[in-house]
């Protein structure tokens, strides 16, 4: 058996290399059960008030008729727990029997309402039976203990009374709403997450309750990757199979959030983990269906995939991030980041114009390139000539025989297939590029080879269905022999559009969390090369490898968002999307917004109708600005923290 070598503190899934879902117990959620052999099932959240019966009633409508397998609909107070009961009325009366879950923050007294109601009710261990305060308090056992109990005395009633009435449970951990007192004894960590969740696991199990799902959101996709693992592991470890719901929270919207969510969801299907998906974007909640959708599908028929050698050996830390030790071939590997190669068509290469689309701006006046944030590292032009200079910062890969006959070899290095490399003596004296697919690497002859270059980077791609693991599998097979060239990814796709974002953000993204690859080159032909450098760009990024833009964590929006969620992220976006590096949350309301946001350095949190509040990380600096000008003062206050920079006129 593959695993059985492995340190058992190591083991989250059935395999790291043979799909296999693994299987957890079935909870009852209405007509749709959840877990067991059923399907991974889809699920979103509405956004309308849920004093609005019929808003909601229709929005749920659209959710469900786009696929949403559960409605999931915010309960702040007792009259929108009670509220359910008309949306729940209204939707059976109109033909829906989608089970209907309540979101709970806060108010105990909702969740025992709700859960009288709808099928299923969500509650946030961080804060169901704590106020956050921001505070770290020093716990001695005997003071956790106590705490334990006061938990307990809060959380019984709701556990007695969904077993009652037959309701199903989330435990839903979020990273940014952590109490204060697992803060305090586990730090703002992974295993701090998992731990938030055992307390109430631990509960429901002493009232032999187990109508539950767990989930362990963050909108840091390493953090979520890393804290599912580890409840995987302490599940395994102790006997337990509930379901999870699996999703990155306040992922963003367009292109940035489908790469953040699949590169966090996609990296955990990939190694059979999840029953449920949330993908959670800030867009009309009927959007985020057609993405879980495409990312669930990928995994149908996944099981059919060629065989990849099992692991013996597994020097990976699943639960801790750090980078493959390499060595350094001009500006890829050891402590350089991940570099980004694009192959660019006939059409791309006429012209120097061209190459203003992916951040090399010529002017013919000054004969000069100005260089963008996102300008990739490497064009791969096979063996094709280009009649104008490109920019020094842009280096030219030539199919190896094409390289050979150059006459002026300057800033262009030959890509070697294996035989090639294997059968030549001519080399680039500084940088040569070795195509390689996963099989490759099993192959001794190339290793010894490998073990004396310092100059070849090893351009890594895969024929496997089962993709990311057959490389994740090569890779490590590199690390086993001692082998440290550097790697690209390479990966190429017939698909476009969402589904290339969403699958080259698995494959490649599902490495760099592991700290696998220093570089990424996906390749679409029937795609424009603008996308795929913003796709392989907004990768690195997400996987915090490489960062070139500003990032935003913006709340999906939900009945207790004080204000236009989508208009206002957009309106920030097109003031601060050149800070590169700075971290910005929007949040629809004060009571979740402050914990959600997470590790952003600025916060712009509603507060009240027409008011915000504004944060410098988890710090209120300027309470109950007026909406008008609360854009204005954002910038003031980035300005006043030296982050602001004028954005070029260019
Ligand atoms: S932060 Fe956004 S999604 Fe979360 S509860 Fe508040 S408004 Fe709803």
């Amino acid at each position: 058996m593959e695993l059985e070598t492995l340190s058992h503190s190591k083991k989250y899934s059935n395999s790291l290399t043979s799909y296999s879902r693994f299987k957890t117990r079935e909870v009852h959620i209405g007509s749709v059960p959840l877990g067991g052999d059923n399907p991974i099932r889809l699920q979103s959240m509405t956004t309308t008030d849920t004093m609005d019966t019929i808003g909601t009633v229709e929005q749920s409508i659209r959710m469900i008729e786009a696929g949403c397998e559960y409605v999931r609909i915010t309960a702040p107070s007792k009259n929108e727990a009670e509220n359910l009961l008309n949306i729940k009325n209204e939707l059976r009366k109109r033909g829906y029997d989608a089970p209907l879950i309540a979101d709970i923050h806060f108010t105990p007294n909702a969740a025992e309402i709700a859960a009288r109601i709808v099928e299923k009710v969500r509650v946030n261990p961080g804060n169901y039976a704590d106020k956050k305060k921001f505070q770290v308090y020093n716990f001695t056992d005997e003071h956790y203990i106590q705490e334990l109990d006061r938990i307990r005395e809060k959380f019984t009633p709701l556990v007695k009374i969904c077993k009652e009435y037959g309701t199903a449970m989330r435990i839903g951990t979020n990273h940014g709403s952590l109490s204060d007192r697992i803060m305090s004894r586990y730090g703002d960590t992974p295993l701090g997450m998992v731990e938030s969740a055992l307390e109430f696991v631990r509960i429901c199990r002493d009232n032999d309750y187990h109508e539950i799902v767990l989930s362990m959101k963050a909108s840091n996709p390493i953090v979520m990757v890393q804290a599912y693992r580890l409840l995987m592991s302490k599940m395994i470890e102790e006997g337990m199979n509930y379901p999870l719901h699996i999703g990155v929270t306040e992922a963003g919207d367009g292109e940035d959030g489908r790469i953040k969510s699949a590169l966090g969801i996609g990296t955990l299907l990939e190694d059979g983990i999840g029953d449920t998906v949330r993908v959670s974007l800030t867009e009309e909640p009927e959007y985020e269906i057609p993405v879980c959708r495409e990312l669930v599908n990928r995994y149908s028929s996944r099981s059919q995939h060629s065989e990849i050698p099992p692991v013996i050996d597994y020097p990976l830390d699943p639960f801790n991030y750090s980078r493959r030790e390499t060595i350094k071939v001009d500006n890829i590997g050891e402590s350089n980041v991940p570099v980004v190669d694009l192959t660019p068509s006939d059409e791309d290469i006429s012209s120097p114009e061209n190459f203003a689309k992916i951040g090399y701006t010529y002017s013919s006046e000054l004969d000069k390139w100005n260089i963008g944030d996102m300008a990739p590292d490497y064009v791969y032009l096979g063996s094709r000539d280009i009649s104008f200079e490109l920019p020094g910062t842009l280096k030219k890969i030539y199919d190896f025989k094409y390289w050979n006959e150059l006459e002026n070899k300057s800033e262009s290095y030959p890509l070697f297939s294996l035989d090639e490399y294997l059968n030549s003596q001519e080399r680039s004296h500084k940088i040569n590029l070795l195509l390689l697919s996963d099989e490759d690497v099993y192959n001794e002859e190339l290793l010894n080879y490998l073990n004396s270059d310092g100059k070849t980077i090893l351009v890594l791609n895969t024929n496997n269905a089962h993709s990311m693991p057959a490389l994740r599998r090569a890779l490590i097979e590199l690390i086993n022999k001692g082998i440290k060239n550097p790697v690209i990814i390479h990966r190429s796709y017939e698909v476009t559009g969402d589904d290339l974002a969403l699958y080259a953000s698995t494959d490649i993204g599902g490495l760099l969390l592991d700290g696998l690859g220093d570089g990424a080159w996906v390749e679409s032909s029937s795609s424009p090369l603008d996308m795929i450098n913003r796709l392989a760009f907004g990768v690195l990024q997400a996987s915090r490898t490489r960062i070139s833009k500003t990032e935003y964590i913006s709340c999906p929006s939900c009945g207790r968002t004080l204000f236009d969620l989508q208009e206002t992220t957009a309106m920030i976006r097109g003031r601060t999307n050149h800070l590169k590096g700075v971290k910005i949350a929007i949040m629809g309301c004060i009571v979740n917004g402050p914990g959600e946001m997470a590790d952003a350095d600025y916060g712009y949190v509603g507060s009240g109708p027409g008011k915000i509040t504004l944060y410098r990380g988890k710090e209120v600096v300027k309470r109950g600005v007026n909406a008008e000008s609360a854009l204005d003062e954002l910038i003031n206050l980035i300005r006043d923290n030296g982050d602001w920079i004028e954005p070029s006129s260019n």
